[in-house]
């Protein structure tokens, strides 16, 4: 089984140097396990802070430890009574092509209601943090104006998608004018290409009457733009800072946080793994949205297997994804 081991932490960029890419044995599952081969692996902008030691929302990964990342596959041996070779499951197996597992947190997909990169975006833990983050935490109404930085992102798209299915206004920022092309296609309102748009002077255009669920994926000078033009009781969704994952200093402070008094407006951040209790509910949703089109998922699917993890990871903040970064395995 080829894996991705972590050899060292890195400082800015993980380069090749931080990772050990070598062959093991294929692991036997004991009593109560399953051996999994994996098919699909989900790359996510958090693996950089899995990788810095630091009291975070999970712990680090630790030096010599497989690579933590969710993935799909299939079941090839089991000693695990809820689970039978032959059933394609999701779960947090690793950067591996095998993976013996005990079965916590491990859910069996239905490949027939979508593929299976899809169940590592729109109805994986992507699909999640839109719809906890634009629901729970956003409390997004009807009618509400709606912003999403990395709209075009896994997270980003669905989460902007959803708000449209709930009768918001929606506003998206992502680079480049084929991102924003996409974005107006799949029903944005407007979207704002980051990199030659001066974005303030755009989204005052845009949303003239100021926004009222700032979700944020980016933070830095994006983070700014929106607080910037926020309208009453706004809510600014704290989502993730992807702009400043490699930096090897701390960025500045919000600048217009002050913004934050001026309109009433509330900043909020959250995990999604506190919502995991409630998958179930976000699943059936987004599949009925995706079975009748109102949410497209879309996915962007790197060949290379677990060899090519360490620079497939890097291409999510090259931005070389449309929809969710997935790498094909197919260890099977
Ligand atoms: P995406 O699919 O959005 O991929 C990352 C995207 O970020 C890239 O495609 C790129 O798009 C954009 N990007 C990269 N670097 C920059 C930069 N310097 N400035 C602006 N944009 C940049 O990833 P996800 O949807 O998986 O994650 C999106 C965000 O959500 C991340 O911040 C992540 O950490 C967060 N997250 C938070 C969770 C939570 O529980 N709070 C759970 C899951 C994700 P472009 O070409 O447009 O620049």
């Amino acid at each position: 089984s080829r894996q991705v081991r972590l050899r060292e932490r890195p400082v800015g960029y993980p380069g090749p140097e931080t990772w050990d890419v070598g062959t093991v044995e294929v692991p036997a599952p004991g009593q109560g396990e399953l051996l999994v081969a994996v098919s699909h692996l989900s790359l996510d902008p958090a693996m950089r802070g899995w990788l810095n030691d630091v009291r975070s929302y999970v712990p680090p990964v630790g030096i010599g430890e497989v690579m933590r990342a969710g993935a799909v596959g299939t079941v090839v041996a089991s000693r695990h009574p809820d689970f039978a070779v032959g059933d394609t499951v999701t779960g947090t197996f690793g950067v591996t092509e095998y993976a013996v597992t005990d079965g916590e947190g491990v859910v069996r997909v239905d490949l027939g209601l979508a593929p299976a990169p899809t169940w590592l975006g729109a109805l994986g833990m992507p699909g999640m943090t839109a719809y906890f983050g634009l629901l729970d935490v956003g409390r997004v109404r009807s009618g509400d104006t709606v912003l999403v930085s990395g709209a075009a992102g896994a997270v980003g798209s669905v989460a902007g998608q959803i708000a449209k299915a709930l009768g918001c206004t929606v506003v998206g920022i992502a680079g480049g004018p084929e991102k924003c092309a996409w974005l107006t296609s799949i029903g944005f309102d407007a979207a704002i290409d980051y990199k030659s748009d001066n974005v303030l002077r755009r989204l005052r255009e845009v949303a003239p009457d100021g926004v009222d669920v700032f979700f944020d994926n980016v933070s830095g000078d994006t983070l700014d733009a929106g607080l910037a033009n926020l309208s009453r009781g706004a809510r600014v969704v704290i989502c993730g800072a992807i702009s400043g994952y490699n930096e090897t200093s701390l960025p500045p402070g919000p600048r217009r946080y002050m913004s934050l008094l001026v309109f009433r407006a509330s900043m909020t951040g959250f995990v999604v793994f506190d919502y995991e209790d409630r998958y179930a509910e976000a699943r059936e949703r987004i599949a009925g949205w995706l079975a009748d089109g109102t949410v497209v998922a879309r996915e962007t699917v790197l060949p290379g297997g677990v060899d090519a993890f360490p620079e497939a990871l890097l291409g999510l903040y090259a931005g070389v994804n449309t929809g969710k970064l997935v790498l094909e395995v197919g260890g099977q």
